[in-house]
């Protein structure tokens, strides 16, 4: 056996062969072969999705690899979620710098843990040798399903009238980002100057287990996907929060050609839950500017949907976390309301690949 084919067989056949035994009815053909083979029910429909990690990029130069694989599934079965379907099986694409050969069992431990967690197989992939010098890069296609009668949540389906809401805490992840980049010392890569004793501010107050979840978010992301099945047929718009809530609220606005505002009152609350006594107490000079963190902050991996007001959508929110932060009008573009001064656009500021200043996230 080759080199690479004993990797694959090491890596990714074997450790995961449990997982497609599990599923063998959808999968009657996986790793091994030049194609595998997915079936689905009868009056089921295919949902795909797929995504590119970049060393350099999308993690930290030393980074743990299995927090990586982790994260590149999750982050992928988080589309699905958004648009309310179920796992169904994945693909791994590697393009494997030589330096980076050693850490692959520990991407590949990540990838399970996050596979086996959601219940998404690994049915097949390639592996390939990158030049010297090039990144680590891991590409993940998703498949999921349906039932024929669901046709998503379409960025273009919100309407006039419904109400915009989010699960969990949006701004989380932002929080271990900013965690992060100051435990190495770099706090300055993704905080002006000028604001870092805001942040120190804020920090003094956060208590212990919110930073601890703060930093699980952000590397161990859980999508939401038990609430995506469940807005079938309730939700209108729905998106999976990776950009920043208001870069990715422009995205339904753009779509559904209508204006979306959002309450800072509901957002602040929600911090203000979280926080407790300390966000009264403490707070009071710069919960603007954590609100302004949360707008732009990426990586939470919450769903983020409109959706028309029913009775439901009531009982769904205690379920599942859910908060209404806003509704849907006429007109165009994201707008914050505050209850003081009134409406203002809201300032976007997420990640663009494609931007000349684009630095690591
Ligand atoms: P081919 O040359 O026909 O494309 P490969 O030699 O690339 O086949 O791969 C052999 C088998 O190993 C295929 O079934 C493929 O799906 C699987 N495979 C290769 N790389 C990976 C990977 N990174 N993850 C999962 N399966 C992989
Ligand atoms: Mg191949």
């Amino acid at each position: 056996m080759t080199a690479e084919f004993e990797f694959i067989e090491r890596c990714f056949r074997e450790p995961f062969s449990g997982l497609r035994a599990k599923h063998a009815g959808l999968l009657p053909v996986g790793i091994g072969d030049d194609c595998a083979a997915l079936e689905l029910p009868k009056g089921e429909r295919l949902w795909v999705s797929t995504d590119t990690l970049v060393a350099g990029i999308h993690w930290f130069d030393g980074h743990r690899l299995d927090d990586v694989g982790f994260k590149a599934l999750a982050s992928n079965l988080s589309d699905l979620a958004a648009a309310g379907a179920t796992p169904v099986a994945f693909t791994l694409n590697l393009a494997v710098p030589s330096t980076a050969f050693t850490q692959l069992p520990d991407l590949a431990q990540g990838l399970l843990e996050a596979a086996t967690q959601y219940d998404c197989p690994l049915v097949g992939g390639d592996t390939t040798r990158m030049v010297t010098g090039g990144p680590l890069t891991l590409s993940i296609t998703v498949f999921g399903r349906s039932s024929l009668a669901h046709m998503g949540f379409l960025r273009s389906s919100a309407q006039v009238g419904d109400g915009l809401w989010v699960s969990g805490l949006p701004g989380l992840a932002r929080l271990g980002l900013l965690l992060e980049y100051q435990r190495r010392g770099q706090l300055s890569a993704v905080l002006p100057e000028a604001e870092h004793p805001q942040f120190n501010a804020f920090l003094s107050k956060v208590p212990e287990h919110i930073t601890q979840t703060a930093h699980d978010r952000l590397h161990r992301p859980a999508p939401r996907l038990a609430l995506g099945v469940a807005l079938r047929g309730k939700a209108h718009a729905c998106l999976d929060l990776s950009d920043g809530l208001s870069g990715d609220a422009q995205h339904i606005a753009r779509q559904s050609q209508c204006q979306l505002i959002l309450n800072e009152d509901a957002l602040e609350a929600l911090w203000s839950k979280a926080l407790g006594q300390a966000y009264t107490d403490g707070l009071a000079d710069i919960h603007g500017w954590w609100l302004q963190q949360v707008l732009i902050g990426g990586d939470d991996y919450e769903l983020f949907f409109s959706a028309p007001e029913t009775a439901s959508m009531a009982t769904l929110a205690s379920e599942y976390d859910l908060t209404c932060v806003g509704e849907v009008v006429q007109g165009q573009g994201v707008l914050l309301h505050n209850p003081l001064s009134g409406l203002r656009p809201v300032q976007s500021q997420s990640y663009d690949h494609f931007q000349p200043w684009a630095s690591t996230p």
